[in-house]
């Protein structure tokens, strides 16, 4: 285990200040879904530009997708399709796994001699999702799918957008066969409310997730948030679901019952020191620091199976969990430019309005530094888990 300490000096207890009171009782109760999403467009600091690393872990998990969906179709080979990808984003990666999707079941259905189902395809993500990038992407889409077939006919696919929080109903009753969703379950609904007092202030002080010096309420607090989402998340998918209906999820996790890891909670640890840095140099009031704390969670297998089995719709058939090695960045970027160019795209909206666009650059370029040190120390390994879920 490895971890690193703050400096003292970015510990102490801010003063009382009524606004910073106000600021986190805002955050508290203000939906994260009005202002969470990853940076739209195509430009440098995009979501589109920075999102090679969910690709490669979602082609690690590729043939899992692919058995799945190919078990589900050979077994109930339904003449209309529903497929949902939930938190599909925007950029190359939304519509590249839709089409492995339509192209395996197309194969499938030219292997058994059987007429290949009309497609419906539902696109979801929280309201603020650059939806228009990927619906401007459709014409290209089509006619890839269409040039690649050998009579140059369009299959029959249907696209819609279905924006909300996949923590409710999204869909109508038992109209879906298919649920896809990676990189998006370990964003929880809010930041879990046990970790603010009742003046409003956040317990999880000098730390934006559950760290080291976290007082052991923070991770108790987050657990449970995720308990709370993640049954949600079960029961409103069973509602829309068929029978015998898989999902395939992929996200982050951690490998046993310790909250502290050289992963995932290693990587929050060192965006908190990099914003402890502008602490240092006056750019970033403390009090700033020690009220932000993210909604993320990285669970164990056994927090999920326990979830699974207590919600009681869907048969656990299978839990792959990978590590994600450091040699993803592009070209010439070091390892820490691009996993913070990575965490820029998906946190810059919600830091942003918390600490303000301007320390943006600088808070980032610390963390890519940090990250290039600490990984050149000994590696830093985030998990991602691979599950596929049948719905009883
Ligand atoms: N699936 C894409 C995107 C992953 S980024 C890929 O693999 O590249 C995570 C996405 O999940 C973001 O677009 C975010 O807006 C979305 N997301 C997070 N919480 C959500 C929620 N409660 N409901 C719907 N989408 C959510």
């Amino acid at each position: 285990m490895h971890h690193v300490n703050l400096p003292s000096k970015y510990k102490k207890q801010a003063p009382p200040s009524s606004k910073a009171a106000e600021s986190q009782l805002q955050q508290a109760s203000m939906g994260v879904e009005n202002v969470f999403h990853m940076t739209g467009g195509d430009g440098r600091t995009s979501y589109a530009r920075n999102s090679s690393l969910q690709k490669k872990a979602s082609d690690m998990v590729k043939n899992i997708t692919l058995e799945a969906i190919q078990e589900l179709y050979l077994t109930t080979t339904p003449k209309s399709l529903g497929v949902a990808d939930l938190g599909c984003s925007s950029g190359p990666n939304t519509l590249s796994i839709i089409k492995e999707i339509i192209e395996a079941v197309e194969g499938f259905s030219i292997k058994t001699f059987q007429p290949s189902p009309e497609f419906r395809v539902h696109l979801n993500d929280l309201p603020s999702n650059d939806f228009n990038s990927i619906f401007k992407a459709l014409p290209d889409f089509s006619k890839d799918l269409s040039d690649e077939r050998s009579n140059g006919k369009s299959p029959s696919i249907y696209i819609g957008a279905y924006p909300g929080s996949f923590y409710g109903r999204l869909f109508p009753n038992n109209t879906l066969h298919f649920v896809y969703s990676s990189y998006s379950l370990h964003w929880l609904s809010r930041v879990p409310p046990k970790i603010y007092c009742k003046e409003g202030k956040s317990i999880n002080k000098g730390s934006v997730y559950i760290s080291e010096s976290s007082p052991v309420g923070v991770s108790q607090a987050y657990l449970k948030q995720f308990q709370e989402d993640f049954t949600l998340f079960l029961k409103s998918r069973s509602e829309e679901l068929t029978a015998g209906g898989r999902m395939v999820l992929i996200f982050l996790g951690r490998s046993g019952p310790d909250h502290v890891d050289r992963g995932n909670c290693f990587l929050w640890q060192l965006l908190s020191q990099s914003i402890a840095i502008l602490v240092s140099e006056g750019e970033v009031e403390e009090e700033k620091l020690d009220s932000y704390d993210v909604h993320f969670y990285a669970p164990s297998r056994d927090e999920i199976e326990h979830e699974v089995r207590k919600e009681g719709s869907f048969e656990l058939d299978r839990f792959e969990m990978f590590w994600l090695d450091q040699r993803h960045g592009k070209n010439d970027e070091s390892y820490g430019t691009s996993i913070a160019m990575t965490v820029r795209a998906i946190q810059e909206s919600m830091i942003g309005q918390h600490f303000g666009e301007g320390i943006l650059d600088s808070l980032f370029e610390n963390f890519g530094r940090l990250v290039d040190e600490e990984a050149a120390k000994e590696e830093i390994k985030p998990i991602t888990f691979g599950i596929v879920l049948r719905k009883l």
